[in-house]
């Protein structure tokens, strides 16, 4: 329920140790939260960190709807889809986004690490390490918080998700974390986003293609990341310091 009357902005920038105050400023306004971190210099500097995946469309759309010239920070792993490329490319021109940075790794890294681009076969922790959480440690080195499309339905490491926390370095905001995949669903259709091209196909979470399986009806929709392996999340939403759980 929306209050009445809204609790202004500090005056002050919203400081590192600040998540439970933001949740409580914020509580049952993700919308407002949103807007006012796309705005409101009391937050810094900000991106908004997007995979082009599944649910993609609606966070990105959401935030379109403010400012268009948002940075969106786009690891491109060298392993994606075809697919999630040309999305990628697609779904900014459709919502004209001009602040799409396309973040790699560096090639001296995979020609020292993964030079013959098997290491997600017997490592994928240390794959995700060198091609998503290194190129999005330096994406994100200029700003002070990033907004993130994770939702706690998606699997029980997500379940405790709140609106605003923090990672090891910056704030984060989750403005989709209490939505359900109906909701997503129900906001796509109404909105007429373009669908990502596999969903169709049997994908309802899209990473690379190797770590990435279609998902049979009733399984978790992350159930076909890393199939097989003790392993869930990618690395890059790292816990704060004070036993945040690790998403
Ligand atoms: S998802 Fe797979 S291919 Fe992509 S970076 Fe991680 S281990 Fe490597």
């Amino acid at each position: 329920m929306k209050p009445a009357v809204q609790p202004a902005l500090p005056d002050v920038r919203w400081a590192f140790g600040d998540v439970a105050e933001l949740n409580s400023v914020y509580a049952d306004r993700a919308a407002d939260a949103l807007a006012d971190v796309l705005t409101s210099p009391a937050f810094g500097r900000v991106a908004l960190v997007s995979s082009f995946g599944a649910d993609s469309a609606v966070l990105l759309h959401m935030a379109a709807a403010i400012r268009k010239d948002a940075p969106v920070l786009f690891v491109e792993t060298g392993w994606l889809f075809p697919e999630t490329l040309r999305y990628a490319e697609d779904l900014s021109a459709y919502l004209g986004l001009t602040d799409v940075r396309w973040l790699r790794p560096e090639q001296a890294v995979l020609d020292a690490k993964d030079a013959k681009r098997l290491r997600w076969s017997y490592d994928p922790d240390g794959c995700c390490d060198i091609r998503k959480v290194q190129p999005l440690d330096a994406g994100l080195a200029d700003f002070d918080l990033w907004i993130s499309g994770r939702k706690s339905h998606q699997n029980k490491a997500r379940a405790t998700l709140t609106l605003f926390e923090r990672d090891a370095a910056r704030l984060k905001l989750n403005p989709l974390h209490d939505w359900t995949g109906a909701g997503i669903n129900a906001y796509a259709a109404t909105q007429q986003l373009p669908p990502h091209p596999l969903v169709a196909d049997g994908y309802p979470s899209i990473g690379c293609s190797p770590c990435t399986s279609r998902v049979q009806p009733g399984e978790d929709p992350r159930a076909g990341r890393w199939r097989g392996w003790d392993k869930s999340e990618c690395g890059i939403h790292k816990p704060s310091d004070d036993s945040e759980p690790v998403f």
